[in-house]
C-alpha cells in the first residue's frame, strides 16, 4: 500500500513537471512589421518584453516608423546586428500599412542618421552593436547631441551585459558589415560614393538573449550556416527559441539551409523565421508557395510566423501559450 502511495505521488509530481503552468511569466514577443497582420518582405524589427517589464527592440530597420512609431512604447536596449540599410534603417513609411505588402511604400529616408539612431536619440535607450560599430555610433550619436558614452554599448561575440533581468550575449554570424555611404558625414560619403565601396565597421553579429522566466532566444541576424550555431549558440547558451533568417539567395540562409540550423544545430522547441524578403502571407495566412510555408514544412519544430502587431507570448521553456 506504501509503495502505491509513492507510485501515485510520483506520477501526479512528474505530471506536474512536464505540463505547462498557465500561472508561469511568459515574455512577450511582438513584430512591429510594415503591414499589420501581415509578414511583409522588409519584416525584421521584433520587440521583446521581459515579466519584469525591460522592453527591448531588435533590428528596427524599415518597419518602425521611427521614433514616433506607437507600437514602440518604452524601449530600454535597442540590438542592432549590423549596418546593411534594412537593419540600421535607411528609409521607412510615410505612415502605417502605406503601399502593400507585396511593395511597401518605403519613401521616407532617415540617411544619414538612421531610423536606428533616431530611435535611440528619442527613446534615450543604448545601442547595443559588436564588431567597430562602437566608434562609428558614439560619433553619430555625438554629432546629434546625444551621451555617446550612455548611448552606445559594445557587446562583441563571446561578450554579455544586461538590461533589466534579461541578458544580452554577442554571438558570431557569418555575413559582411559594410557601411553604405548614405550613412556617412557628406565629406566621407564623396570619398565612398561612385567607387562601390563601403567603409569597414568590423564583424556582422548575432545575439543570444536570456529573459528571467529561462526563455533564451536566438537571434541569428543575417548568417549562412556557421558551426558555432551548435558550438555556442546550443552548446553553451542552449537557446530554446530561434529567430531565423530564412531569406537566401544571394544574401543568406534559405528555407533548406535555415531547417538544418534549427533541426541539427540549434534544436530549439520554437521558431520565428525572420528577413523572409518575400510577402509570406496574404489576410494574415501564409501562402502556401512561399519560402516562409517552405521552411515550417521543413523544420522539425513548431514555426511561428511573425504577424506584425500580433503580440506572441513564450514561457521559459520556449513553448508559445498565447498569440500564435
Ligand atoms: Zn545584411
Amino acid at each position: 500500500m506504501r509503495t502505491l502511495l509513492i507510485t501515485i505521488v510520483a506520477l501526479a509530481l512528474g505530471a506536474c513537471a512536464t505540463a505547462p503552468d498557465p500561472q508561469a511569466p511568459k515574455v512577450k514577443i511582438t513584430p512591429l512589421g510594415s503591414h499589420d497582420g501581415e509578414f511583409c518582405p522588409f519584416d525584421r524589427a521584433l520587440v521583446f518584453e521581459d515579466p519584469d517589464g525591460t522592453r527591448i527592440l531588435y533590428d528596427a530597420g524599415r518597419t518602425v516608423r521611427g521614433p514616433e512609431d506607437p507600437r514602440l512604447g518604452k524601449i530600454d536596449a535597442v540590438l542592432l546586428s549590423h549596418v546593411h540599410g534594412d537593419h540600421l534603417g535607411d528609409l521607412i513609411q510615410p505612415s502605417a500599412n502605406a503601399g502593400a505588402c507585396q511593395k511597401p511604400d518605403m519613401s521616407v529616408k532617415t540617411t544619414p542618421n538612421s531610423n536606428s539612431v533616431n530611435i535611440v536619440l528619442a527613446k534615450q535607450a543604448p545601442l547595443v552593436v559588436g564588431g567597430e560599430m562602437q566608434g562609428f555610433f558614439q560619433a553619430k550619436v555625438k554629432s546629434l547631441g546625444g551621451d555617446p558614452n550612455k548611448l552606445v554599448r559594445l557587446v562583441r561575440q563571446g561578450a554579455q551585459t544586461t538590461f533589466g533581468k534579461v541578458m544580452v550575449a554577442g554571438v558570431p554570424a557569418v555575413h559582411s558589415n559594410g557601411l553604405q555611404p548614405a550613412f556617412m558625414a557628406p565629406e566621407q560619403a564623396r570619398l565612398f560614393e561612385g567607387s562601390g565601396l563601403t567603409a569597414y565597421v568590423g564583424d556582422a553579429g548575432g545575439f543570444v538573449l536570456r529573459f528571467s522566466n529561462g526563455l533564451t532566444v536566438y537571434l541569428s541576424g543575417d548568417t549562412g550556416i556557421t558551426a558555432e550555431q551548435d558550438l555556442v549558440v546550443r552548446g553553451h547558451y542552449k537557446a530554446n527559441l530561434v529567430v531565423m533568417n530564412i531569406g537566401g539567395f544571394p544574401f543568406t540562409t534559405g528555407p533548406t539551409e535555415a531547417a538544418y540550423v534549427v533541426n541539427d544545430l540549434v534544436r530549439p522547441s520554437s521558431v520565428i523565421p525572420s528577413h523572409a524578403n518575400e510577402p509570406a502571407t496574404v489576410g494574415g495566412k501564409l501562402s502556401p508557395t512561399s519560402r516562409t510555408a517552405a521552411f515550417q514544412k521543413a523544420a522539425k519544430m513548431p514555426v511561428h510566423v511573425p504577424l506584425s502587431g500580433r503580440t506572441m507570448e513564450f514561457d521559459g521553456s520556449g513553448r508559445c501559450t498565447a498569440g500564435c
